[in-house]
């Protein structure tokens, strides 16, 4: 297979400017991966200040309500920030380190990526500008505060619909000018080579400690779950299964109010195209004109009208097979999960529980499967709380704002 493709997926679609910061950061990544002791520095941040290994639980409550197959939580929610995107900035971060970067910039949607970014910048001295579009920043006011708690500043993107993909753009014109001193920490498995490969590497983590969970406890796993924004979660949980014929590895997209454009952010159905764009090839929502399509999900983190390539490429070969959950179905799993474990799921990572809860009836007893919460969702209190407890919630923030006056 050609570097940087998976199957005619992935490539280095880019502007000349930025060939020379994408080569550098390859072979800077390709060296630290074979240093011990970038991988003990790296290891050791992961233990202290992520908090790894993140906790694979045995759902018994939900299983034994569920009357199917046994479910397992891995736990990325319990991670530093609340999810498992500080996975991917951690090792970045410290690649740039190693390469003599001072400054970081990043891209943000919902700010989850963002807030990982600063927060892993703070830890290791860098200095952090995150892009992120006007409306994001609006409707993202508290992952706003954090980025700035933690010292980042937080760059307002006024152009086009001033939300991710904009931001995107902007973090990509700024790199082009300041790579010398400046890494592009972009935040899923997507974008041009050598970004795929390097994000699925330091979110790999999540699959191995899974691997050696199940196999210290001769647990026998017949299907991973995992939710599918740009895709940075499931595949580095499904990482070290690639290769094997089990277990089944299962990506849920976000089913939103259902079919129809721009209700959903479903990819990889016959809605979804293939077609060029921000650095790479892959599936992506379109419009007749080839642009991006706007979407909708009632989770922040799984509305992204692409996919990364390397798992469009594995849906394609059949490895992977694609689901996906409507919002309302990942709100009832997130109040499941919440009352029979104490738990509660992030709305993306809910979509996968959501899908966890079917297959278990599907598969029956005596199967199991590993869903991954990829965060937890204290995060969506503005959004769930309005969906689950309603009036309620209205009438604390009337009497919170008049009290601030
Ligand atoms: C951002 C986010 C996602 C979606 O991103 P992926 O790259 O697909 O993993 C999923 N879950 C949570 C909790 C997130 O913050």
């Amino acid at each position: 297979m050609e570097k940087g493709f998976f199957g005619e997926f992935g490539g280095r679609y880019v502007a000349e400017v930025l060939r020379r910061p994408l080569e550098e950061l390859e072979a800077g990544f390709a060296e630290a991966m074979g240093d011990e002791s970038f991988l003990a520095e790296l290891a050791r941040l992961q233990r202290d200040y992520i908090g790894r290994p993140t906790p694979l639980l045995h759902a018994a409550n939900a299983s034994k309500e569920l009357g199917g197959a046994e479910i397992y939580v891995k736990q990325e929610g319990l991670a530093n920030t609340g999810a498992h995107k500080i996975n991917n900035a951690m090792g970045q971060a410290l690649l740039a380190k190693r390469l003599g970067k001072t400054r970081i910039i990043a891209e943000t949607g919902a700010g989850q990526h963002g807030v990982a970014t600063a927060a892993v910048c703070a830890r290791l001295g860098l200095e952090c500008v995150v892009y992120m579009g006007e409306v994001d920043i609006a409707r993202q006011r508290p992952n706003v505060y954090y980025m700035e708690l933690y010292g980042a500043e937080v760059r307002p993107v006024s152009s086009g619909s001033r939300t991710l993909k904009d931001a995107v753009n902007e973090a990509l014109r700024d790199w082009a000018s300041s790579f010398p001193n400046t890494h592009y920490l972009l935040g899923s498995a997507l974008g041009p080579a050598p970004f795929p490969d390097m994000v699925r590497e330091f979110q790999s983590v999540i699959g191995r400690e899974v691997d050696s969970a199940l196999t210290e406890r001769d647990i026998h796993a017949d299907a991973l779950v995992a939710c599918v924004g740009g895709g940075s979660n499931a595949i580095g949980f499904f990482a070290p299964f690639l290769e094997r014929s089990e277990p089944r590895l299962i990506g849920v997209e976000a089913g939103g109010r259902g079919a129809g454009e721009g209700n959903n952010a479903v990819r990889m159905t016959d809605v979804g195209k293939t077609g060029i764009a921000q650095g790479y090839k892959s599936r992506f929502l379109l419009d007749g004109d080839g642009q991006l399509l706007h979407t909708h999900s009632v989770s922040a983190g799984l509305d992204y009208p692409g996919i990364g390539p390397q798992l469009a490429h594995l849906g394609v070969s059949g490895r992977l097979e694609f689901r996906s959950a409507l919002d309302d179905e990942a709100l009832d799993a997130l109040k499941f999960f919440a009352r029979t474990e104490g738990i509660i799921f992030a709305l993306e990572s809910a979509h996968a529980g959501a899908q966890a809860i079917k297959l278990a009836k599907e598969l029956g007893p005596g199967k199991t499967l590993v869903v991954n919460m990829s965060g937890r969702g204290d995060k969506d209190i503005f959004i769930s709380a309005p969906h689950l407890a309603g009036d309620s919630w209205v009438s604390f923030l009337t009497e919170e704002v008049e009290r601030l006056k």
